[in-house]
């Protein structure tokens, strides 16, 4: 995911497959809030599919800004400013550069995972997209800390982003809507966690094609 045609791909992955696990993030959605969670990823993202030829002529920076900007303006869930602004996050970390080096790509994720804190105030264990995220981005950091390639980075770390799904199961939501069923939330599995799994599914399509 260093070139700009791969951030460009692994963005068309994922659009694929918001579409693609709508009705189940939706189905998620449905057990512990308003079952909208799949319907928002999927509206967001194919607005951004829209832009996607318009992207041809941006740089990795006004790309993942424009996925960031789009999210925003045409979710209205929580996940649209939360994904937003992770994205904008991304977007700004990559200013002026023509490619992203591993560690480029990590302080990426660092920095897109900084803007979710910000905007959501959660941390770890409140049942949200961060106990996918954080865990996943640990990993990815631990890989290319040993040399591993980016492909297996992001193999290692989407291994732990659907841990962290499963360890949503376990805990009570204590922020966003979830929260209001509070005990109720356990067994469940949360769904922001799960549409961050498979981000981290689509990074690791995009390296493997890449051969990266
Ligand atoms: P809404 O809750 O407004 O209906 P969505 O259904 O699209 O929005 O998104 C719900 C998901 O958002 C939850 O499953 C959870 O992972 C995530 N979420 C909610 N609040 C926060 C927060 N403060 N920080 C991080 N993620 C959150
Ligand atoms: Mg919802």
């Amino acid at each position: 995911m260093a070139t700009k045609a791969e951030v460009l791909n692994f963005v068309r992955i994922y659009v694929d497959k918001m579409a693609e696990h709508r009705q189940e993030l939706t189905d998620l959605d449905q057990a512990i809030g308003d079952g909208d969670h799949g319907i928002n990823m999927n509206r967001g993202f194919k607005a951004v599919d829209e832009k996607l030829l318009t992207f041809a002529d941006k740089t990795i920076e006004e790309i993942l800004n424009a996925v960031g900007m789009t999210l925003v303006s045409t979710v209205g869930g929580a996940s649209g400013p939360l994904y937003g602004t992770a994205f904008l996050r991304a977007g700004a970390s990559a200013k002026g550069k023509e490619a992203l080096s591993d560690q480029d790509v990590i302080l990426a994720f660092d920095e897109g995972v900084g803007g979710i804190q910000y905007r959501g105030k959660a941390v770890k264990g409140e049942k949200t997209i961060l106990d996918s995220m954080l865990p996943a981005i640990d990993a990815m950091k631990k890989s290319i800390g040993e040399g591993k390639s980016m492909t297996v980075a992001l193999e290692e770390a989407e291994k732990a982003a659907w841990a962290g799904v499963e360890y949503t199961k376990t805990i009570i939501a204590t922020k966003g809507r979830a929260s209001y069923l509070g005990e109720r939330s356990i067994g469940h599995q949360d769904p922001g966690a799960t549409s961050m799994a498979y981000l981290f599914q689509a990074a690791k399509e995009a390296a493997q094609k890449a051969g990266k």
